[in-house]
């Protein structure tokens, strides 16, 4: 079995509940077995300019579940719940009813058109380290180093809910 992160993201609609339906969704795909979920924090909105206090703010978190899938059909399992929420892509980084990123498989290093591991941002995201933290105090991102570190030089804002 994989280890494998995934952050959980939701700044419209019933933020709650969307991410309630989510983790139900992934704890009841066959592949997948969840081992754990994370405290919920509330954050602001980041786009592409830096913090947007003018956006609804974000629930964020995150899970760990060990699974088999090849991170690419892990990622079809992600996008596949997101647009079951309602999900439009529209502007990079705009609101969003659902977004699931692939944080972490098992330390694997890729890069396609589909897919980076570990995600390019994961490693400054203190609404990903802090979560994840949580969960896992002994967890490393590969290149990166243990996230306990990371999240002590993260900046951005993460209220616990
Ligand atoms: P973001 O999560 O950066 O705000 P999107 O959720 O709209 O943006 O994702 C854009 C694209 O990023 C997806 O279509 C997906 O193919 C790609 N992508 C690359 N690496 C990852 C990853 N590690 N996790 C999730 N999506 C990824
Ligand atoms: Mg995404």
């Amino acid at each position: 079995m994989t280890r494998a992160v995934i952050a959980f993201g939701a700044n419209l609609g019933d933020r709650e509940a969307t991410i309630a339906g989510a983790v139900r969704e992934l704890a009841a795909t066959d592949e997948l077995e969840l081992v754990a979920v994370s405290p919920v924090y509330e954050t602001p909105a980041i786009k592409d300019a830096g913090v947007d206090r003018d956006a609804p703010g974000y629930l964020n978190g995150v899970v760990i579940v060990d699974t088999q899938l090849d991170p690419h059909v892990l990622l079809d399992v992600l996008q596949r719940i997101e647009l079951e929420h309602g999900r439009v892509r529209e502007e990079h980084w705009g609101d969003r009813t659902l977004d699931l990123d692939l944080i972490d498989v098992a330390g694997v290093e890729l890069a396609d058109e589909r897919l980076v591991l570990p995600h390019p941002r994961a490693w400054q995201r203190a609404f990903v380290l802090q979560p994840w933290l949580d969960i896992e105090p002994d967890a490393a991102l590969t290149g990166r180093g243990p996230i306990a570190v990371l999240r002590s030089a993260a900046t951005d804002e993460v209220v616990r809910r």
